[in-house]
């Protein structure tokens, strides 16, 4: 007697390349990554190291699609992240060929930028507000509320202080 096992069911169990133990649960890092790591391997708070197998798989970010249409061509956009936390709108219907190297579809792009927020601190050079910038790829800077950049003129005006978090 056979026990034999749907291969059909096993097609999403993925399974450790180093010792083919099945992956661990999908976890999600605070800048929105997501990876699996093997089921054996443990994060080891204590010893800042992993115990047991130490194979992690990075999944792709899935791209996102917006609410909102591409000013150039009016198709749908998607929200997207790269390898390194930079996140950019693009047009849905921009396609990456990797056999031959081009790009097809619309080829519109545009980068997030980053968030402000008001602080409760006064600058320590003219007095006013604080804002706390945090960059599209995480980093946070305090700067002051007078400075402002000015795209027509491609240079910055009002107070320049700045400190980097
Ligand atoms: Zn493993
Ligand atoms: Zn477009
Ligand atoms: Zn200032």
């Amino acid at each position: 007697m056979k026990d034999k096992k749907d291969s059909k069911d096993k097609v999403n169990e993925e399974t450790c390349p180093k010792c083919g133990s099945a992956l661990g649960e999908i976890t999600v890092t605070k800048s929105g990554k997501r990876f699996q790591r093997c089921s054996t391997g443990n994060w080891n708070q204590e010893t800042h190291q992993v115990d047991g197998c130490s194979y992690i798989k990075w999944l792709p970010v899935e791209p996102e699609t917006l609410d909102e249409k591409c000013p150039k061509c009016g198709a749908p956009l998607l929200l997207t992240t790269t390898r390194f936390g930079k996140r950019m709108k693009k047009c849905s219907t921009n396609s990456w060929d990797p056999k031959t190297r081009t790009a097809s579809g619309c080829d519109y792009v545009e980068w997030i930028k980053g968030t402000t927020e008001e602080l409760k601190e006064d600058c320590p050079k003219c007095g006013e507000k604080l804002v706390l910038y945090t960059s599209a790829s995480g980093k946070k800077l305090k700067k002051c509320s007078t400075s402002k950049w000015n795209q027509e003129e491609k240079r910055a005006s009002g107070c320049d202080y700045k400190e980097w978090l």
